[in-house]
Parts: structure tokens; sequence; C-alpha cells
């Protein structure tokens, strides 16, 4: 999986990418990042990328040319390519996304500052636009970094146990249910008994209704969009008569 990262500060990117799993699988070829300064591709003895929005208004404007051109550069952009612009206006980033994306070999992700980009850059040079969530941040670095996090997640090789991909919490169209480690009891606080147990199936069972509990307390709204067999709404109304009596 190639990345090329569009931005106006790639030194944001350094840390982030040289620790743990991401660092990793760099080292590992099992995903590369590229970076172009949008700077480097700005005309004129001051390589200006910005500028005051035409009639009038506060802030800065990212520059059409300077963006284009870097993106020009970007040599033999094929089908399996795509080009995002990070933006608070975007679809909602999802795990659903991630997927999608992580089946395209190269993602070309576009990083604005200030007040945005030039609407002509939405318009005429990206093929969609993509929001981490409803709130606005001051550049789309960060926002592109959670992007190269999550679909880096998927692409084969990069999570050493990939089960854990896949049990993931909106993987399933669930979230994951509660995990535990050593010690077994901490200050009187103790593992559940069936995890202790060594009996596949019922922890497989426990964990899976575990999940049910967590999604239909946290987030019931993800379970209208999850496939759930008859045993899982019996199990529902289970959990939910249950949490009933706990807080009555
Ligand atoms: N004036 C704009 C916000 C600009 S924020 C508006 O009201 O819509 C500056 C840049 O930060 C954006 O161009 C985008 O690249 C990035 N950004 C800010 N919030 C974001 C979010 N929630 N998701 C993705 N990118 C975001």
């Amino acid at each position: 999986m190639r990345f090329d990262i569009l931005t106006l500060f790639p030194g944001i990117f350094d840390s982030p990418l040289r620790e743990s799993l991401l660092k990793k699988a760099i080292d590992r070829g099992i995903i590369d990042v590229n970076f172009h300064n949008i700077r480097d591709y700005a005309g004129g003895r001051h390589r200006i990328t910005d500028d005051t929005p035409f009639g009038g208004g506060g802030g800065m404007v990212m520059k059409v040319e300077p963006v284009a051109r870097a993106l020009d550069a970007l040599d033999a952009v094929d089908g399996l390519s795509t080009t995002i612009l990070l933006s608070p206006q975007g679809t909602p980033f999802t795990q659903k996304r991630a997927e999608e994306l992580a089946r395209h070999t190269r993602i070309v992700l576009v990083c604005g500052r200030y007040e945005g980009v030039d609407e002509r850059i939405r318009r005429h040079l990206i093929d969609s636009e993509i929001s981490i969530g409803d709130f606005v941040l001051s550049g789309g670095e960060l926002p592109a970094l959670i992007v190269i996090d999550a679909v880096s997640r998927l692409v084969p090789g990069y999570v050493g146990n990939s089960d854990s991909v896949e049990t993931d919490s909106f993987t399933t169209g669930l979230l994951e249910g509660p995990h535990y480690t050593r010690p077994r009891e901490f200050r009187g606080w103790m593992v559940p008994g069936v995890l202790l147990s060594g009996h596949e199936k019922r922890i497989t069972e426990w964990r899976h209704r575990e999940s049910l509990r967590r999604t239909v307390t946290r987030r019931p709204d993800l379970l209208e969009r999850a496939s759930l067999s008859d045993d899982d709404r019996a199990l529902l109304r289970a959990i939910m008569a249950e949490e009933a009596e706990h807080t009555a």
C-alpha cells in the first residue's frame, strides 16, 4: 500500500510514523509513505501557497495551483489509486470506509490548512472527501495520519495476528468485548472465571455475549446496521433484562 501525502507541514508526520506498528510496517515494506511539500510546487520567489478569500472575510485560503502541480507531479496514478481531501465537510470516516480504501494500492491524501482549500481543488482535483468527525482541526495532517493508521492495519502482514483485526470493534458491526491479562487478581478485582476455564466454546460464547452487551449499552445505533441472528436477538433481550435489573 502506497500513501502520498500533500502537505505544507511534512514534519508533523515524523514521529507517528517512527513508532511501533507503523514504523515496522514501513521498515518491512508493507506500507510506503511519500511526502510532497505543497510549497515546493508554489510559484514565485516567495512560494506563496495561500491567499486572502475573494469576496472578503477573514482567514487565508490554500491556492489551487500549487496543489494542482503537486498532484500532476505524482507519477502514473492508475485506476487503483484514489485521491482524498481531508475536510470537516467530508463523509464521516468509518471502519467500512477504511476497508474500502484498503482495496486500493495507492492513496493520495491532500491536507488542508487555514480556512481550507480553494473550492476548485475539491471540485476538480480529488475523488472524495473524508472527515474524521464533527469538529474542526487546524489542519488535515492529523486526520491523514488517522486514515493511514486505520487503513494500514487492514493491509495483510501489518498486524501480526490477523485474528485481532477480524474481531475488532466495528469490523463485526459490534463493539468488541472486554479484555483481561495477568494477574488473575489485582486489589481484589477478579478476572471473569470463564476466561480462566480453558473451555474454548464457553469463552467464545461469553465474548460474543459481552460484545452484544457493550454494543447495546454504549452504541445501540450500531445494532440497527449489524447482521444479527435469531439467537443474537434472544441474547440481546436477555442482556437488556439483566441490565434493567442492575440499574433498578
Ligand atoms: N473553514 C473550514 C475548516 C478549515 S479547517 C470549514 O469551516 O469547513 C482547516 C483544514 O483542516 C481543512 O482544510 C481540513 O484539511 C482539516 N480538517 C479540519 N477538521 C477536519 C476534520 N474533522 N476532518 C478532516 N479534516 C479536517
